[in-house]
């Protein structure tokens, strides 16, 4: 079977967003549910793209190094429980330095695709934000909201009409898959 390709964002959608930055792997705390659906995508030959904007980076509060141990923490976890993680892209840039990568914007997709030489169009991409919806849309990727993080505000707003909306990423998967 052919691989298929799967865009997720992170706080809010795996981890639990804290409203706050992660800034120590003690505080990224899975969310319900969501090392059972990486598993599950993982098993169903979904290669999983994480696409996470961290202006914490820029903003000072920790080095781009200390994101790449938390997230090599919990990649590494899903590994050992049988799933994967194909590849991560993080926008380090505040709002105002106006970079093309930080999520509406489509340059950590771009980036991926450039990288692992694949095309994201058509996947589903799952986020919490408007962001994540708008950066799906603009890249032709197929928009999924899950309630969890921002995602009940997200909800109660306006966003994308194509988007497919579900309580967590587990709801998500289980939809994508069966
Ligand atoms: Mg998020
Ligand atoms: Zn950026």
């Amino acid at each position: 079977m052919p691989d298929k390709y799967i865009v997720l964002d992170r706080d809010g959608v795996i981890n639990v967003d804290l409203f706050d930055y992660v800034l120590k792997k003690e505080t990224f705390e899975f969310e319900k549910g969501s090392i059972e659906a990486l598993i599950k995508l993982s098993k169903n030959n979904y290669q999983i793209i994480v696409a996470t904007n961290q202006k914490c980076i820029n903003l000072g509060l920790i080095s781009a190094e200390g994101i790449e141990k938390i997230n090599n923490f919990w990649i590494n976890k899903i590994k050992e429980l049988g799933g994967d993680i194909l590849h991560i892209e993080v926008c380090p840039h505040r709002d105002e330095e106006n970079c093309n990568c930080r999520k509406p914007k489509t340059g950590l997709l771009i980036a991926a695709e450039k990288k692992l030489n694949i095309n994201l169009k058509e996947s589903y991409f799952i986020g919490d934000k408007l962001s994540d919806l708008e950066c799906a849309v603009s890249h032709g990727c197929k928009p999924i909201l899950v309630k969890t993080g921002y995602g009940s505000r997200t909800f109660s707003s306006s966003y994308p009409k194509e988007t497919k909306v579900f309580e967590n990423l587990k709801a998500a998967v289980d939809w994508i898959i069966n």
